[in-house]
């Protein structure tokens, strides 16, 4: 089901979300909501915070051909290098900016059936885990902005970044 995308000012983007339990058949359901929601609003991830759900959970998925990755109580472990490129968020309309991120990360987290998984993860897909793992501490992209990049020169950024 596609839920209401919780947008700027929202108390709930601030908060610090809670760990999953245990796997119940409501984690399974907001996983689901989670990815109706994030292809709706044509995102390439999203976190459980910004329905409105306080808790350790997002979902991340480049393009439609790549594995939709389910990370649950995801947990970066190890991060290399560092690399600034721009970014969006579906609780920030309109609003684009650089950030520094790891350009390589190791994540341990948990899938819908409960296994302990990890992915390494480089360059693009590391910068959106890195968002979406942030959102599920209360943090922002804006937090880290280096410069925000006006909505008419996105599209020359990524042609000079490519
Ligand atoms: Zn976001």
């Amino acid at each position: 089901m596609i839920r209401e995308i919780k947008v700027l000012p929202n108390d709930g983007l601030r908060e610090q979300t809670e760990q999953i339990d245990e796997i119940s058949s409501e984690t399974l359901e907001l996983l689901d909501d989670l990815y109706d929601t994030m292809v709706s609003g044509d995102g390439v991830g999203i976190a459980a915070p910004q329905i409105g759900e306080n808790v350790k959970i997002a979902l991340v998925q480049i393009d439609d051909e790549d594995e939709l990755l389910e990370l649950i109580n995801p947990k970066i472990i190890l991060a290399t290098g560092t690399d600034i490129f721009v970014e969006g968020c579906l609780s920030i309309p309109k609003i684009y900016g650089t950030v520094r991120r790891n350009e390589k990360i190791v994540v341990n987290y948990l899938d819908r059936e409960g296994e302990q998984c990890q992915i390494i993860a480089e360059d693009y897909l590391a910068r959106v885990i890195q968002h979406e793992i942030d959102h599920l501490n209360g943090i922002l992209f804006i937090d880290k902005m280096i410069e925000e990049i006006p909505e008419t020169e996105l599209e020359a950024y990524y042609e000079s970044h490519n």
